[in-house]
């Protein structure tokens, strides 16, 4: 069986059930407490709790999910920064019996599992939340013997909440039994043992408890079921690999690499799986209009590209090899997650842009850096340097160091970093401070534009566009957005022609304070260098645009006058800098 046909499976066999196919939300939650999404509840999250869901009271999804916790143990055989969940929910309509009995189903009717190979594990009791009997007795009934059961304590059968707070609960597990030998522990070789005998496979989380700010569980109002089940692994079963890495979802990638490296994956698997995983990623984040740069987002994808440059490196593999390993990533997904085709063009451009930097200084910065190692443990003065002007994330440095047994100054280096940040900001206070009453008035009109000048390159380029930064003087606007080419001039013109003509509407500039939440329920764009406070204002320019902002700003658009782009260039891989000025 294919994995496109696993996955299709799947959702057609709980469709069947009376479930509503959902189709995976985007990777970039909408809470913004969390930077990825890494489950596939995280969109149902509110309808645990009770809230309506507009998809009815059961759905099943196949979601995209990318975690950077054990990016140290890429390479191995189950690890992955972008992943697919497969799962079934219950918002307070069927509970622990119909989710072991779907389970089981699936599992033995429609992926042909011996039910001798089915081991569980359920939550045995602790911190005053009781044991789960029930599910204990469900799984006996249903003709797994107790020798098979395993019970453990929250850490490993108690789910959640995603945050620090929100729905939670005991959990169930099915474990699959790869060999049957047990290990030399005997009968106590059983699911979670270290041995490798048994795999996880599906997770069945009773959400019936909340956790609150208090650290307390609370009871729900409604009984919940959230299951999740790692589509590679469950694929690697499927398909009878050892690895997830040789399944269809991979292997064609590995090929690939084969191909340009002249050489066998069996030479290094290690480093064949940890470029297809951080390129599988990258083509992911991107996907989603993510690009390379030293915060958040941006960061984890420059460090996963450059750490598989880095390999690529290693492997002797031709420059530009990312290109074509990219184009297998997008022939493996383009059916399913439509965006990596229709991205295909940035995606490429951002992955060699980003490439061609950093083969520039790479070559340099190991020279580098084998001379600071050549001292012993590095400083944080010189990982700084590193990063700094040889591009190297801490991350790069830090797995260098350890290569050659040697520690990286953590705490120094973050301190180099703030000490740097702080010059750099200093200057622009310097630059702003005491400039009078005429030229604050020249900067606030400016600023006003940036508003304008943002909503209308999202209309003109697309709305993936993001503010990456902005310098303003009495003079002019500088504003810097993530978009992977030079802009043609015919896009210039069309992106001055609709800001001038919002000047022309003579729009008023609404002000509203919001909670941080509410303004971005709203649709209100934030910055996401920013660190916001729970309380936030919101600028609005009629329904055109949309900012969470400190200001200052102009009353009404028509003040602003003419404006005029005076430079369009590139301000770093995947993002582009627009000088303009208002005459
Ligand atoms: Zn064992
Ligand atoms: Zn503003």
């Amino acid at each position: 069986m294919t994995s496109k046909e696993l996955r299709k499976k799947f959702l057609n066999f709980f469709e069947k059930k009376g479930h509503k196919i959902v189709p995976s939300s985007s990777l970039i939650p909408t809470d913004p407490s969390v930077l990825f999404t890494t489950a596939g509840m995280q969109q149902f999250k509110n309808y645990f709790l009770g809230e309506p869901s507009p998809y009815g009271n059961k759905t099943v999804s196949c979601q995209k999910c990318f975690r950077t916790s054990d990016i140290d143990q890429i390479g191995n055989n189950t690890h992955h920064t972008f992943f697919e969940m497969l799962g079934n929910w219950s918002f307070g309509d069927y509970f622990k019996e119909e989710a072991i009995d779907f389970a089981l189903e699936f599992l033995i009717k429609e992926c042909n599992f011996s039910s001798e190979k089915l081991w569980v594990t359920i939550f045995k009791g602790e911190n005053g939340i009781l044991g789960d009997k029930e599910a204990f007795e469900i799984w006996q009934k249903r003709g797994i013997s107790k020798e098979k059961i395993f019970e453990f304590g929250l850490k490993e059968n108690f789910w959640g909440p995603v945050t620090k707070t929100g729905p939670c609960g005991p959990c169930s597990e099915i474990h699959y039994e790869r060999r049957e030998k047990p290990c030399e522990k005997k009968e106590k070789c059983g699911p979670n043992c270290e041995c490798g005998r048994f795999v996880e496979v599906w997770n069945l989380v009773f959400m019936t408890y909340n956790k609150n700010k208090r650290g307390e569980y609370e009871l729900l109002s409604q009984k919940n079921i959230d299951t999740g089940m790692g589509f590679e692994r469950l694929v690697s079963l499927i398909q009878k690999k050892d690895s997830n890495y040789e399944t269809d979802l991979f292997f064609p990638i590995i090929e690939e690499i084969s191909k340009i490296s002249g050489e066998f994956y069996e030479s290094n698997k290690k480093f064949y799986r940890i470029i297809a995983d951080h390129l599988k990623g990258a083509v992911f984040l991107i996907s989603e209009g993510i690009l390379p740069s030293n915060v958040e987002r941006g960061y984890i994808l420059r460090r996963i590209l450059r750490r598989a440059i880095r390999y690529g490196k290693l492997l002797n593999l031709s420059r530009g090899f990312l290109i074509s390993l990219a184009q297998k990533v997008i022939e493996i997904y383009k059916d399913i997650y439509p965006e990596v085709k229709s991205k295909e063009a940035d995606i490429l451009t951002v992955i060699q842009n980003e490439e061609e930097k950093f083969e520039k200084t790479l070559n340099q910065g190991l020279k580098q850096f084998e001379k600071i190692s050549a001292k012993g443990n590095i400083s944080g003065l010189d990982a700084f340097h590193l990063f700094d002007t040889y591009g190297f994330p801490l991350e790069l440095t830090e797995e260098l160091a350890k290569e050659k047994e040697l520690s990286v100054d953590i705490k120094g280096f973050e301190e180099a970093f703030k000490k740097h940040r702080e010059i750099s900001r200093a200057g622009v206070e310097k630059k702003f401070g005491g400039v009078g009453k005429e030229a604050t008035y020249e900067a606030t009109k400016l600023h006003t534009a940036t508003h304008l000048l943002h909503t209308a390159l999202r209309k003109v380029l697309g709305e993936y566009v993001k503010q990456m930064g902005c310098d303003i003087t009495p003079q002019r606007l500088r504003f810097d957005f993530s978009h992977p080419q030079k802009l043609t001039a015919e896009e210039i013109r069309k992106v001055e022609d609709l800001v001038n003509q919002k000047i022309k509407e003579d729009l008023e500039i609404k002000k509203e304070e919001l909670s941080y939440n509410e303004a971005l329920k709203s649709g209100a764009l934030a910055f996401f260098k920013e660190k916001y406070p729970e309380k936030v204002t919101v600028y609005s320019i009629n329904n055109f645009s949309r900012e969470i902002c400190a200001g200052p700003h102009v009353k009404k658009t028509l003040e602003l006058g003419r404006f005029k782009v005076t430079k369009e260039e590139s301000a770093g891989a995947g993002v582009r800098r627009i000088r303009a000025i208002l005459i």
